[in-house]
């Protein structure tokens, strides 16, 4: 049970875990900080907070676990503001997207990677922002990775786990460059591509007729260039290295396709698609 929850950055992702925790019964009390005074007021209006405050470092007081969950960018800022208002034996742990850079953070802050952080992300998300956009069931099902270091304490490493699986989901724990590796494949280059791709085509004269016949395969595959800029261009800056690779390996394995057609290679062409085809219903089991 939390007695005190701080959530800082009440959108999708720390709404949504304020809205599990209260209705899975495992928090007394949950406490919201941002920027915005006008978003705090609504996360109280929708039920998600029971109050708030924009000084960061009073919202943290007293409070036994405090989730962070705003863009990369803004991580640093956030561990400078909280780091002496802390209440003895605080839990503080994150939901950000890349894990070296929010390590990092706090290293600089606080002037060591202090013990009682465990740099978590779940993997769980929409193309939607803001707290409107939270519901209670995000988490369900869904798995969440923890990546503490050597001088993480064990127990805080517990009590956050025990946090999500209250929420309904699956906890693992990662070392962090891996966890920033396989996401770079998993979600960051998918996300690069979806951007480039409509900026690409929103570029063409013709872009109006073709966003007029686009149909559900460009739907599909662009739906998450619908999310929130900053948030992406936070999470390529903070995994760049991690990201250049796997765009280095996409650029290759374009290039071979293009290679193909201009050869009139169909055999090579179908034998990429039936690969890819096979890998992803697999992958769809
Ligand atoms: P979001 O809906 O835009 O919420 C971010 C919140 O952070 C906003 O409520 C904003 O409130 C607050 N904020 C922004 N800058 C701030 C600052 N400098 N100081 C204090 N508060 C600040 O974004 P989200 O989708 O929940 O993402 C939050 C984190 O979760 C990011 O680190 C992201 O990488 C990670 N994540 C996202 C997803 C996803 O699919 N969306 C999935 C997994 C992890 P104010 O405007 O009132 O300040």
């Amino acid at each position: 049970m939390i007695e005190r929850l701080c959530v800082i950055g009440v959108g999708l992702i720390g709404g949504s875990l304020a809205r599990a925790l209260r209705d899975a019964g495992h928090v007394r009390e949950i406490v919201g900080a941002s920027r915005n005074a006008a978003h705090l007021q609504r996360a109280v209006e929708l039920g998600v907070i029971d109050r708030f405050d924009t000084d960061l470092a009073s919202a943290v007081q007293g409070a036994d676990m405090v989730f962070v969950s705003v863009p990369l960018g803004a991580m640093g800022a956030v561990f400078q503001a909280i780091k002496d208002t802390l209440a003895d034996g605080a839990v503080v742990t994150d939901g950000g997207s890349a894990k070296a850079s929010v390590v990092t953070d706090i290293g600089e802050a606080i002037g060591e990677v202090p013990s009682w952080f465990v740099p978590g992300h779940p993997i769980a998300g929409t193309e939607q922002s803001g707290v409107d956009a939270s519901f209670s069931e995000l988490y369900r099902d869904r798995r969440v990775i923890l990546t503490p270091l050597a001088e993480t304490d064990p127990t805080a490493v517990e009590r956050v786990r025990s946090m999500w699986e209250a929420v309904g989901a699956t906890v693992t724990e990662m070392d962090v460059t891996h966890h920033d590796e396989v996401l770079a494949a998993t979600s960051h280059l998918p996300h690069v591509l979806a951007y480039t791709l409509v900026e690409s085509l929103a570029r063409m004269s013709e872009q109006r007729e073709i966003f007029e016949y686009a149909a559900g395969g460009f739907r599909d595959f662009t739906r998450i260039a619908s999310s929130d800029p900053v948030m992406w261009r936070d999470i390529c800056l903070a995994n760049r290295d991690a990201v250049l690779n796997m765009l280095e390996r996409f650029n290759h394995d374009l290039a071979s396709l293009s290679t193909a057609l201009q050869a009139g290679d169909g055999n090579h062409i179908l034998q990429i698609f039936s690969d890819a085809k096979s890998a992803r219903d697999g992958f769809a089991e």
